[in-house]
This record gives C-alpha cells, sequence and structure tokens, in this order.
C-alpha cells in the first residue's frame, strides 16, 4: 500500500472544525502609520537600547530556559503588588496563558462564559480545546449585562468565567459592583484580564485576595513590548500550581526573559510612555467628539472605540491616507459601524486627525 498523500492525510487526520477555521490574520502595515493593535508607538531611547544589546550578548542562547525565569517572576511579582498566598507564571503572551486555562478545564462537557463584544482568544481557544463558549451580549453602554450573565453561569456552569477589565474592543472598564455579584456567583474560575492595566485607573489586584477563585492576567504587550511576547498569570497558590502542570516546558525564551527584566528594570521609562499615551488618548478623544457625526465612547485603555457614519468606507479613507485602523463593525452588532483607533504617539495622532477630518469632508462633497 502506498503511503496517504497530503490531501488525505488532511482530509483524514486534521480535525474538521480545524479545517473550517481561518489563520489569524495579520493586516499587512509597511509604510503605513499603524494604529490597529494597541501597540505602544514608542521605541527605547537610543543609551536604553545599547544596553540592552549588550545584556541579551551576554545571555546563554545555548542553554535552556533556567532559574533566570525564576528571577521575572519575581520581578513581575513586585511590579503587580501580587498578594501574599498568590503566585503567578509566564506565558508566550497571554495568548498561551489562554491556552492553558482552556486545557486545564477541558472537562467533558466543560463550558467558559465570557461577555461579547469581546477579546476573542477566549472563545477560539475555549472551542479549540474542546470546551462550549457561552457569548454573552454586553448592554448597548458596553456594560455587563448583569442578568444574563448570571443566568448563563446558572445554566452552563461554566470552569471560566472571562472578563476583560478593560474590555477590548470597547475600552471601558465594567462597573465594580457588578463584577463583585458576578463572582461571587461564578461556580468556577473568573480570570480578570487586565491587559491595558497601564492605561486604566483601576485595577482589581488590591481586591483579588478575598477571592479563592479568581485570577488576574496581565501582559507586557501593550506596556510596550509586544514583540517579546510575555504574559502573566496570578492567582492563589495552589490553583496556579495546577495550571503550571499543562504549560509547555520552557515556554518563554531565554531572549524574552532577559528583556523583560530589562524593561523592569526601566519601568520608569514605560510609565513615562503610558502617560504620554494616556494624556493623547484625552487629546484624541476631545477632537473625536468635535468632528460632525462621530461619536467617541470613554477609553480606559489605549485604544478609542469610535461609532461613525460609514465604517467601511471610512477605514478604507483613512487606509488611502496612510493611515491603519481597526474596522470591528463586522465583528458584532453592537459595534455597527464602530472603528478601533489606537492611541499612537503625538505626530500620529495628528496625521489621524488630519486624516479623518480630509476623510470626512470628502464624503460631505
Ligand atoms: C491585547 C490583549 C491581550 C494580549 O495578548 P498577548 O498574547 O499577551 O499579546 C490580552 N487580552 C486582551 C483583552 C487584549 O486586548
Amino acid at each position: 500500500m502506498s503511503p496517504p498523500t497530503t490531501s488525505t492525510v488532511i482530509q483524514r487526520h486534521i480535525r474538521s472544525d480545524v479545517r473550517a477555521m481561518h489563520a489569524y490574520a495579520v493586516q499587512p502595515s509597511d509604510g503605513m502609520v499603524k494604529l490597529d493593535a494597541m501597540e505602544n508607538p514608542f521605541r527605547l531611547p537610543e543609551p536604553l537600547r545599547t544596553a540592552l544589546g549588550d545584556r541579551l550578548a551576554e545571555v546563554a542562547i545555548n542553554r535552556y530556559p533556567g532559574s533566570r525565569n525564576d528571577d521575572l517572576r519575581c520581578a513581575l511579582a513586585q511590579h503587580a503588588d501580587l498578594p501574599e498566598g498568590f503566585d503567578l507564571i509566564l506565558g508566550n503572551g497571554s495568548d498561551e496563558l489562554i491556552s492553558m486555562l482552556s486545557l486545564a478545564c477541558a472537562n467533558p462537557g466543560a463550558s467558559v462564559v465570557a461577555p461579547v463584544p469581546g477579546f476573542v482568544m477566549y472563545d477560539v481557544s475555549a472551542r479549540l480545546q474542546g470546551l462550549r463558549s457561552i457569548s454573552v451580549p454586553l448592554t448597548t453602554e458596553f456594560e455587563l449585562d448583569e442578568a444574563a450573565m448570571l443566568a448563563a453561569m446558572a445554566e452552563h456552569q461554566p470552569a471560566i468565567v472571562y472578563l476583560a477589565y478593560p474590555n477590548n474592543p470597547t475600552a471601558n472598564l465594567f462597573d465594580d459592583a457588578i463584577i463583585e455579584r458576578l463572582i461571587e456567583a461564578a461556580p468556577g474560575l473568573v480570570v480578570i484580564d487586565e491587559a491595558y492595566q497601564p492605561f486604566a485607573s483601576r485595577s482589581y489586584i488590591d481586591r483579588v485576595a478575598r477571592h479563592g477563585h479568581v485570577l488576574i492576567m496581565r501582559t507586557l504587550s501593550k506596556f510596550g513590548l509586544a514583540g517579546v511576547r510575555l504574559g502573566y498569570l496570578m492567582g492563589p497558590k495552589a490553583l496556579i500550581a495546577e495550571i503550571d502542570k499543562v504549560r509547555p516546558p520552557y515556554n518563554v525564551s531565554v531572549l524574552n526573559c532577559e528583556t523583560a527584566l530589562f524593561a523592569l528594570e526601566h519601568a520608569d521609562e514605560f510609565d513615562r510612555q503610558a502617560a504620554v499615551l494616556r494624556s493623547e488618548r484625552a487629546r484624541l478623544f476631545a477632537a473625536l467628539s468635535d468632528l460632525p457625526g462621530l461619536h467617541p465612547y470613554p477609553s480606559e485603555a489605549n485604544m478609542i472605540l469610535v461609532r461613525v457614519p460609514d465604517a467601511a468606507s471610512l477605514f478604507g479613507a483613512l487606509k488611502q491616507r496612510g493611515v491603519l485602523v481597526k474596522n470591528v463593525s463586522t465583528l458584532h452588532p453592537l459595534l455597527a459601524n464602530c472603528l478601533r483607533l489606537t492611541v499612537g504617539a503625538p505626530e500620529e495622532n495628528e496625521v489621524l486627525m488630519s486624516a479623518l477630518n480630509s476623510s470626512l469632508e470628502a464624503s460631505l462633497r
């Protein structure tokens, strides 16, 4: 018998749900003002870049990652004010931590609940690991629908409830009293995703120690190291120890680890960058509010969701003018005609505003 062809092995052995999927598409962005992915627009100052290069040159890349990862875990614990009795694990981005959570909780019949519109990876990862994924729409003001969340939790008894705080792409912090009541009612883990913590006025970290079933997930991506891929998950020691069992050994490279340690030693530089972005956010929000027909939503993150008269045509007009944003209007009915704008450096935001002005003027002619 001859061995199977490529198409035979795909048909027979690749899962049908995987065959039906599309790979995550990254928009081409060369030469564009890139305001589509909540990246920090700032590079490190030249002296720090040189110092980082020297540091990385000393790293033993011939060795598997070792105790340096524990140094990073300690540095992050300090950076985040990790409560007593809590521990943290590292992921190759939060995306990997979400996969680990799904994998660890993938009992037969298990489910996850998350509000939508929200971060898509909760749903994608759950379904890939065979968990049922239940999406609960937010209210029209993008607040948690408390009754609907409680009903979904009562019906499905989810292993995990995900709450992004602030939420992506709506950029708001959900109501704390509602979050507290959902946590009280949750039958399983509650994961508070604080990817945008550097830009938010509140964090759940000071309240988390009151519960044994709540975890906080953060990432250095929005902080300024999106290219480095480093996420961390914090929770009660015993719970983190269980999730750690499904972590691929050596999941964080020695280069990522050393770069993250270097960045935390220079956290003041990243704090300064975040402060610039928070003030740029206020400036951008005010400018957007002044444009006729545009409705920006208040933001606690480094992005602004804005409802526009015609998202598809405005997205295209901005792109033609060299500005790449994210058209989220087809992701969920609540986002009809919404664009998500990443807050960029001052000069990038100027380009964005003038492109918006000229695009809107052209559409009125
Ligand atoms: C951007 C983002 C993340 C970050 O994912 P990484 O894999 O760490 O880059 C996590 N959660 C939310 C809600 C996000 O928007």
